[in-house]
């Protein structure tokens, strides 16, 4: 061999290391059918095939654990901060090395190892005929004596409300969020049962006149086929928490590029193309949570209909820090 033909082999082999990139193996928590076509136009966009894995977050989690360094993961993709920064916690993740996502994600919105590409508030939603709008302006308030016997919640332990909790603990400290907790544990209805779904229905129904839940449900309710799910949203109205303070909590959907994963450079266009106006779009008229790239253009006159709020700009990797927290201070609290 000669130096010439060393020097072409070895150009090559930097060129393509390790694996071919003409693959993506997808390890998903996200259960929504609408994002079948989102995949389907990556691979027509950049000719990289999706290989999906779908299961549960703390199923896949343990599996890429198992699976170790010969996993076949590249990206693991999620809805919550709490579950992200759970993964991330046991470092599965890489840094992400993206000057297109940092220019499009806004800052708040991403941490060094993992990048929401949508977002949803969790908001309060009351029943128009025994609550008024101006009882619950405020996440303080479901915690009011006023509001005894008046308020349903799904589990304390689920992330939706670890990741709204660890948000309270970033604002207010440890020790006020303990007390909020309590004194909101005390105004229950009911003890906590089901989905965010449910909560809204039951607070349509009477059964409990205040919740908390993601915006994404309200939107589907109201965009639903069947009349009874109109009609519920018809029953209850919906008030942006804390808008003369830190503003609405807001948790996302996100992805991080596994630490093992064998197909970086697929890793890093995928997300990059989750950030792109095409995908965005995407997630807004299929899954109505918001964008977080604001040139995306959305058509979704429903999820449009909820309005402008102020959100909460609190940085979700910071966030994501008091995860841990939150689950003692609710456990302690009695919420569960
Ligand atoms: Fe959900």
């Amino acid at each position: 061999m000669n130096s010439r033909t060393l020097l072409v082999l070895l150009v090559s082999l930097l060129a393509y290391p390790a694996a071919a990139q003409d693959t993506l193996n997808l390890y998903s928590a996200r259960h929504y059918q609408t994002d079948e076509a989102l995949y389907d136009n990556f691979t027509k966009a950049t000719g990289i095939r999706i290989q999906r894995i779908e299961g549960r977050e703390d199923e896949l989690i343990e599996r890429i654990k198992n699976e170790g360094a010969s996993s076949p993961a590249d990206v693991f993709i999620t809805v919550d901060a709490a579950r992200l920064a759970q993964a991330d916690a046991l470092g599965l993740f890489a840094p992400i090395r993206s000057k297109l996502i940092e220019a499009r994600v806004p800052a708040h919105l991403r941490s060094t190892n993992w990048v929401a590409f949508s977002t949803r508030a969790r908001v309060i939603i009351y029943n128009e005929v025994t609550v008024t709008p101006d009882q619950v302006r405020t996440y303080e308030s479901l915690a009011e004596p006023g509001m005894k016997g008046k308020v349903c919640s799904r589990s304390g332990s689920h992330p939706y409300n670890l990741s709204l909790g660890a948000a309270l603990i970033a604002h207010w400290g440890e020790a006020k969020t303990e007390d909020w907790a309590r004194r909101l544990v005390a105004n229950f209805a009911r003890p906590p049962k089901g989905g965010d779904t449910d909560q809204i229905k039951a607070v349509a129904a009477g059964e409990c006149q205040v919740a908390i839940s993601n915006t994404y449900y309200l939107v589907r309710l109201m965009r639903s086929n069947k009349p009874e799910d109109r009609q519920t949203m018809e029953k209850v109205g919906v008030v942006w928490p804390n808008q003369a303070s830190f503003g609405t909590h807001i948790n996302v959907s996100g992805g991080g590029i596994l630490k093992t994963a064998p197909h970086k450079d697929a890793a890093v266009r995928f997300l990059e193309y989750l950030s792109s106006d095409e995908a965005q779009v995407h997630f807004a008229n299929g899954n109505n949570e918001w964008p977080v790239v604001r040139t995306a253009i959305i058509k979704n006159p429903e999820l449009a209909s909820l309005g402008q709020f102020k959100a909460d700009t609190l940085n979700i990797g910071q966030l994501a820090q008091h995860v841990a927290t939150a689950q003692k201070v609710f456990d302690r609290a009695g919420f569960r």
